[in-house]
């Protein structure tokens, strides 16, 4: 299967210079492709690059240099046609405390000059379960209903892209899983999605790749399943008859999580420990093991590995 390349980014830089003595070189030389239909993911903390790179692409920031290709219009030559491959949910709530969500997507349908029979309002309100609000005042909204109206309203154009910055900060819980559930069936559609998050496990759950950003560097891209694949630390839990006298310094990469009368847990390194050696320590010190359990890592295990300093 030969899936078009809907996003295309070649050798980009971004410097901020507000005056001479002090630039942020936010964008490092990178390079990005994202294929037809799937879901993106470009993580990384505070101040990586990440809303930086969005901006560029909503055309809000003027990159500094290199290429950047979207639905196949470049940037610099086709600006109009990029922005209306894209749809975009900021990273920032704001949405007029006095108007229907109804009222924002027909007027935002309005500035993209769609006419009147064109529309698919109703639709899209249904699409962020937002059906039953559609005429109620925006005000009286939560944030995550907010939210998913900003979904709704990157949506009138019927993009191909949707790029959401990080579409669940603030967003409680059960919306964050309401909002994913949209994400997801926007994608069933066809629809190719790049979000930016802090929430690695969602991360982990929605993503089919994943890009790690580090001030401004593209640290680690591949598919979720093969980052996964690279995580080393592994944790266990014992439940012991009595408590254990161990500490970091009794096994090699051994970490002690917490150490109570009847469990111990602890972290280690799969290159650097066997899980055998953990028992054999406790045998060796009379303990006996009632039970054990492991956990993996988790993709939070890859992130801080990635981009501590
Ligand atoms: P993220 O979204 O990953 O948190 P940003 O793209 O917002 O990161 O910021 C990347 C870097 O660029 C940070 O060091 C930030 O301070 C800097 N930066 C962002 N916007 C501006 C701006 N308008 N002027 C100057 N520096 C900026
Ligand atoms: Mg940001």
């Amino acid at each position: 299967m030969n899936k078009k390349n809907v996003l295309y980014i070649k050798d980009l830089n971004k410097i901020y210079s507000k005056n001479s003595s002090k630039s942020v070189h936010a964008i490092k030389n990178l390079n990005l492709e994202v294929n037809e239909g799937e879901i993106f993911g470009l993580l990384g903390p505070n101040g990586a690059g990440k809303s930086t790179f969005i901006n560029i692409l909503a055309g809000t920031t003027i990159k500094t240099s290199g290429k950047v290709n979207v639905w196949g219009f470049d940037l610099d030559i086709n600006p109009r046609q990029v922005r209306a491959s894209i749809g975009i949910v900021p990273q920032e709530i704001n949405v007029d405390p006095f108007f229907t969500p109804w009222s924002i997507l027909e007027l935002q349908a309005g500035m993209y000059g769609i006419k009147k029979k064109d529309r698919i309002t109703e639709t899209i309100l249904k699409l962020v379960s937002l059906e039953k609000q559609s005429k109620s005042y925006t005000r009286a909204m939560s944030g995550g209903m907010k939210r998913r109206l900003l979904v709704a309203k990157a949506l009138v154009h019927r993009p191909p892209i949707v790029i959401l910055d990080e579409p669940t900060a603030s967003v409680d819980v059960e919306l964050r899983n309401k909002l994913w559930d949209n994400v997801k069936q926007l994608n069933k559609q066809g629809v190719t999605i790049i979000l930016t998050t802090h929430y690695l496990n969602e991360a982990e759950q929605m993503c089919d790749r994943i890009g790690i950003l580090n001030k401004g560097n593209l640290v680690a891209l591949d598919t979720t399943k093969n980052l996964l694949k690279k995580i080393q630390t592994k944790i266990v839990k014992f439940l012991v008859d009595k408590k254990v006298d161990i500490s970091n310094d009794s096994l090699k990469s051994i970490n002690i999580l917490s150490n109570e009368k009847n469990e111990l847990v602890v972290s280690y390194e799969k290159s650097s420990l066997n899980i055998i050696e953990i028992i054999k320590f406790l045998n060796d010190h009379n303990i006996k093991i009632l039970d054990i359990s492991t956990d993996d890592g988790d993709l939070e295990d890859v992130f801080i590995r990635l981009t501590k300093n």
